[in-house]
């Protein structure tokens, strides 16, 4: 595999799991507040989870409101269990607002460094190529997520959505990257785990866009673009 001079990399749910498969961790938080929530069986909890998720995908749903809830991720769990409850006929903002804010709390507990991500970041920095990480978010959520995990010293250029004032998809997020890494497009890859971040948006530049699938999605119908590669571990970047 010829290796590119330069490779921008997603942190959240490519260099460590955070927010993936949310149904499971939403049904064991749930579990927890089901004397609150008069959910006694597991139907209950199921409904309580699907309206909560509903209303998240609908907060979510509009471009540039989620640009703006990218950088205050509990007040959006707060607001998509409000409105979770109140659908359901509960109506109850202090509990949800506990509720989000155990879940932020879960969340955060169970952040994880995938096991290949140090030795795969490290080996390609051996090689000699440049390497950014390129994250969407908080500045102070992301940068505890990088001091926890040993990241920092890692990387050539760090780069935060709240840091830099703007996010992927923005094209001027990958073209500022690429400039201080002093790469062109045509020389760098993008991996990551999000489609229209990490894949889409980069190739636009004509970078190539290395898509990370590590629980086997596939590729989403109908999608705008197809990955210059997939890869379902880290470790295949350097094998
Ligand atoms: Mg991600």
């Amino acid at each position: 595999m010829v290796l590119p001079k330069a490779i921008l990399f997603d942190l959240d749910d490519t260099l460590i799991r955070a927010y993936a498969q949310p149904e499971e961790a939403w049904t064991r938080l749930l579990n927890v507040f089901a004397a609150h929530l008069d959910a006694h069986d597991a139907q209950s909890i199921d409904r309580v989870r699907v309206a909560v998720m509903e209303e998240a995908r609908g907060v979510w749903s509009d471009q540039a409101e989620a640009a703006k809830w990218r950088l205050n991720i509990p007040g959006a769990r707060r607001l998509s269990v409000r409105r979770g409850l109140a659908r359901l006929g509960r109506a109850d903002d202090a509990l949800a607002d506990r509720i989000a804010d155990a879940f932020t709390e879960l969340r955060r507990t169970e952040y994880r460094l995938y096991p290949d991500a140090h030795a795969t970041v490290d080996a390609l920095r051996d090689a000699g190529i440049r390497l950014a990480l390129v994250t969407n978010g908080a500045a102070e959520t992301q940068r505890a997520k990088i001091e926890r995990f040993e990241l920092a010293h890692r990387f050539h250029h760090i780069q935060i959505e709240g840091e830099f004032g703007q996010g992927k998809p923005e094209l001027a997020v990958y073209r500022h990257a690429l400039e201080r890494l002093d790469v062109e497009p045509g020389e760098a890859w993008m991996v990551g785990d999000n489609f229209e971040w990490e894949v889409v948006a980069p190739q636009q530049l004509g970078m190539c866009g290395i898509w990370y699938d590590p629980f086997g999605a596939g590729v989403p119908a109908h999608a705008a673009a197809q990955p210059t590669r997939i890869i379902k571990r880290l470790a295949e970047l350097v094998e």
